[in-house]
């Protein structure tokens, strides 16, 4: 990977890719020369420690944060700046946070309904129908007349994935999905992110949970100081680190 050529091919062929892409904060660079591609199906787990960058490289995604310099492309196409365009590559690109962020005086079948008809332009009976669908997949169908705060932490962020699928998007982000549950809720929305990647959904996910990263992720990418210092298949990654940093992070996570 150290060699341009090959960099060039995976930045080019990706269904995301970064190329070369820095990001300050006034003194403080935290993005540095970030190079990645993620390929179409293809779920990816981000780790490394906190401020190391792995919300920013998120947000830099769909341009919730502006970039200095270099390009990110999804799909081929280079992030437009601003206006409709950007509206709909926001759409392409499924967001979910650690807080859930749902809208607290709507409905949860509001909340899922809404960005289709709106960006979409889907009538309301076809979101609707979408809608329970989703609502369906995640396990929470019994919930859709309620309103967020009725639903416990798993249940609201299991909402929130259903929210950023109805928009079908063409790449996943998740950031620290599950860092905000109570433990016993954790595996319920990992089982939604499990079942996504195995339906071949495009994911990156940063999480520091390892049994996710085991049975869902095709790669690794560990980041520190605002660097991808490591890259390596799950396994590998866990078992083998190759770099002192990873070796000290994980032996501090495990
Ligand atoms: P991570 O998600 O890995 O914990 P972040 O991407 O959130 O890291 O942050 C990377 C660094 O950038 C941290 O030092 C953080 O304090 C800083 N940072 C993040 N957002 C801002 C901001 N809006 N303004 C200034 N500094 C920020
Ligand atoms: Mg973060």
């Amino acid at each position: 990977m150290s060699d341009s050529s090959a960099v060039d091919t995976v930045t080019t062929t990706g269904l995301v890719s970064l190329r070369d892409v820095n990001k300050h904060f006034g003194d403080l660079h935290v993005l540095k020369d970030i190079n990645l591609s993620i390929g179409k199906g293809e779920v990816v787990v981000v780790i490394g420690p906190s401020g190391s960058g792995k919300s920013t490289l998120c947000r830099a995604i769909n341009r919730l944060e502006p970039i200095d310099s270099g390009t990110i492309m999804l799909d081929g196409q280079p992030l437009p700046g601003e206006g409709k365009a950007l509206a709909k590559l926001r759409a392409d690109v499924g967001m979910v946070f650690q807080s859930f962020n749902l809208f607290a005086h709507k409905t949860i079948l509001q909340n899922v309904t809404l960005g289709p008809m709106k960006v979409r332009g889907q009538s309301r009976s076809e979101a609707e129908e979408n809608a329970r669908a989703l609502l369906e997949r995640v396990g929470v169908a019994a919930q859709a007349d309620k309103y967020p705060a009725q639903l416990s932490g798993g249940q609201q962020q299991r909402v929130a994935i259903a929210r950023a699928l109805a928009m079908d998007p063409k790449v996943m982000l998740f950031d620290e999905p599950t860092s905000a549950l109570d433990p016993e809720m954790i595996n319920e929305v990992l089982d939604v992110m499990i079942g996504l990647a195995r339906q071949s959904m495009t994911m990156i996910v940063v999480t520091h949970e390892m049994g996710f990263a085991r049975k869902a992720a095709n790669r690794v990418v560990f980041m520190a100081d605002g660097q991808i210092v490591e890259e390596a298949e799950p396994e590998r990654f866990f078992t083998d680190p190759q770099t002192k940093r990873a070796q000290d992070f994980l032996s501090k996570i495990l």
